[in-house]
């Protein structure tokens, strides 16, 4: 078979180069091949048309042999080095005008510069670019701007007229564009219904302009490989991303995605674990046969905005989910474009870690309680990702989006789940915020979570939100391991919000009440959480709190963090490992497939989120890990090294001292 440059066993990344960020060509290909000196990368995507072109109109043909030629000129200069480049097109929907079909937004406004997939003189024209720059420039692959999307053109798209035909063929009905905007905004079950209809058509339409490109493209290059770059809009659109990487791959391909999972022009580090979790939906959602990249990009690319640190502990999560590679933006694109080292340099340093962390992690599947996530959201405008996300990562405890022992709802996300689903999961162990309680009452399901769950009327609510001097109290049975009992109340000043509330009303004495919550003199006025064992064999603990725009002390504190920990041990994660007492260390879990089971236990990722360093960390352990494995550390050279540790009861205390940024990668062995 011939080599398409995806059979390299190390971590693929990817480096953008602007195809005319130096005016002087040569300056560019002497960059590449520094970087290449500096960093030891191989790969680099030549990104053009410039974006410049969507207030102009669709790009000339002369721009695109312009670019072809660009691309053999970097070929020539790099002829004597074992570097590839491809091309990265970053010109796709949003390409500037061409024709006069332009995708229509639901209000009937059109997009200035965003052209239809589905017209027929657009689908020739950027099939006939794409097989062109194939032909001529023979880049090693070809990858596509993640502007590839329906929802993503300032507004709910595209009602064009030959989308509504279609939709028309489609449903048997012709709707008019006034009829869909009434119909899918409302919450009932029609309107849910169409979304989807409608979700799958806009899946589809970009399916069929990617078909189209695969098949000009295979009439002149069918070697080349072909992928694309998931757009924020891909659940929107149909839960697309699977559907356009296979048409673009076609038959004889390893279809190829970069999955979004960064944060733009913010630095923030203690929401890389929020910034990466679609991307880890996306890794244990989408085929074993695809090839995944992370999106590593530093967006504006200087550590003005985010720093080698940040970038270093999405790289460290995506690694330890077993990506294939990063498409990685290590260099500011303009004259002199490598001059930040900051990104290419932390990469050279943690090159040979990172690969043998990623070989480690594909024996691998990342493991811990089951958030619950459905693409599905969209078709009740619903956010699709689990609420839980950041309170898992900062309590330091492990989780997976795939269904485990142990499942964890919020918010909206049973409207995605059928009775069936939700009856299974109520057999296993369930978490649940007030919301998602509710909504699980609402069905039918009180019996089952052991109690009623409603929002408080709007006195009671009024009342009960103006009391910011509130607490929740520990019950008595509950309080191991804390000197103290008591949490902020769920209605304590917390500028970044406070989720939302609901009553718990315990249906039984089987529920047991875990804490109470108190006005500010201390009299009990309702539930804080519970606990129950039902008739299905399940468990269930329920939290009156919505957890989503919820980053108040009464959700974020130890005694939470305790109180969460025991309970998903309590409802059946007796294999989970957590980190104990500290505050935003966040902790990844990977158990060994069966076919490696037998090697070791796990490999756990720990990383410090906190600007504050640790001394060492104590993690908790099944019980059957406990002095019976051995600890291995991996070291900056990629090698498995013994690490420093103590066995306590059910618990280890590694120590090696953690800093914010700087991974800790653990292998538990078996002796
Ligand atoms: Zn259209």
């Amino acid at each position: 078979m011939k080599k398409d440059g995806f059979e390299n066993k190390s971590i693929d990344i990817i480096i953008p180069v602007g195809l005319d960020e130096e005016p002087d060509l040569q300056k560019s290909i002497g960059s590449i091949i520094e970087l290449h000196r500096k960093a030891g990368f191989r790969k680099f995507a030549l990104f053009g048309p410039s974006k410049g072109w969507r207030g102009v109109g669709y790009p000339p043909k002369e721009c695109f042999e312009e670019i072809a030629d660009r691309i053999l000129e970097f070929k020539k200069g790099l002829r004597d080095t074992d570097i590839l480049v491809g091309w990265w097109n970053t010109l796709t929907l949003k390409s500037g005008k061409y024709g006069s079909h332009r995708i229509v937004r639901i209000d009937g406004s059109e997009s200035y510069f965003s052209n239809c997939p589905l017209a027929p003189a657009f689908q020739k024209r950027f099939s006939a670019d794409v097989a062109f720059i194939a032909e001529k420039a023979a880049p090693y692959m070809i990858v596509f701007e993640d502007d590839y999307g329906i929802n993503c053109h300032r507004g709910y798209g595209c009602f064009c007229e030959l989308h509504l035909k279609e939709f028309a063929r489609r449903t048997g009905k012709h709707y008019s564009r006034e009829e869909l905007r009434e119909k899918l905004m409302d919450g009932t079950d029609e309107a849910v219904a169409l979304r989807l209809k409608w979700g799958e058509l806009s899946r589809d339409s970009l399916m069929e302009l990617a078909a189209h490109v695969r098949k000009a493209v295979d009439r002149v290059t069918p070697w080349m490989p072909m992928g694309s770059m998931q757009p924020g809009c891909a659940d929107a659109d149909g839960d697309s991303t699977r559907a356009v990487a296979e048409a673009l791959a076609g038959k004889n391909h390893r279809p190829f995605v970069r999955l979004h999972g960064t944060s733009y022009s913010n630095d923030d580090v203690s929401s890389a674990p929020q910034n990466i979790f679609h991307a880890l939906y996306g890794r244990q959602h989408l085929p074993e046969k695809f090839i995944l990249y992370h999106e590593s990009d530093t967006y504006p690319h200087n550590r003005f905005f985010m720093s080698a640190g940040k970038m270093k502990t999405l790289m460290a999560s995506a690694y330890s989910y077993a990506f294939d590679g990063s498409t990685f933006q290590v260099r500011q694109h303009l004259d002199d474009p490598n001059e930040d080292p900051g990104y290419y340099e932390m990469f050279a340093r943690e090159c040979r870690r990172l690969n043998a962390l990623r070989d480690a992690a594909k024996k691998c599947t990342v493991s811990g309680c089951g958030l619950i996530s459905s693409p599905m959201g969209f078709s009740r405008n619903e956010n699709w990702e689990n609420g839980w996300v950041r309170a898992f990562a900062h309590f330091g405890i492990p989780y997976t989006t795939l269904e485990s022992r142990v499942n964890v709802l919020s918010g909206k996300l049973p409207n995605a789940l059928d009775d069936e689903t939700i009856r299974r999961l109520l057999r296993k162990g369930l978490l649940l915020d007030g919301e998602a309680a509710k909504l699980l009452c609402d069905r039918g399901f009180a019996p089952e979570i052991g109690a009623e769950v409603t929002e408080a009327p709007e006195k009671t609510y009024s009342k009960i939100a103006a009391d910011i001097c509130g607490k929740e109290r520990i019950r008595d049975a509950f309080i191991h391991g804390n000197t103290g009992r008591l949490m902020d109340g769920c209605f304590t000043f917390s500028p970044y919000g406070n989720g939302s509330f609901q009553q718990l009303k315990p249906l039984s004495s089987k529920t047991e009440a875990v804490t109470e919550l108190l006005d500010f003199r201390d009299h009990p006025f309702g539930i804080g959480m519970t606990r129950f064992e039902n008739s299905l064999g399940g468990r269930v603990v329920l939290l009156a709190q919505g957890v989503k725009n919820n980053l108040s002390s009464s959700l974020f504190n130890y005694r939470r963090q305790r109180l969460i920990q025991e309970l998903v041990v309590w409802l059946g994660a007796e294999e989970i490992v957590y980190v104990k007492e500290c505050a935003r260390v966040f902790c990844i879990l990977n158990r060994p497939t069966e076919k490696f089971d037998h090697e070791f236990y796990g490999v756990v990722t720990l990383i410090d989120l906190s600007p504050d360093p640790l001394e060492s960390v104590e993690l908790r352990i099944p019980a059957d890990w406990c002095g019976k494995c051995k600890i291995e550390l991996l070291d900056i050279d990629g090698k498995w090294k013994k690490a420093s540790f103590e066995f306590g009861e059910g618990s280890v205390k590694i120590l090696h001292p953690m800093t914010i940024c700087e991974p800790l990668y653990l292998a538990f062995r078996k002796k």
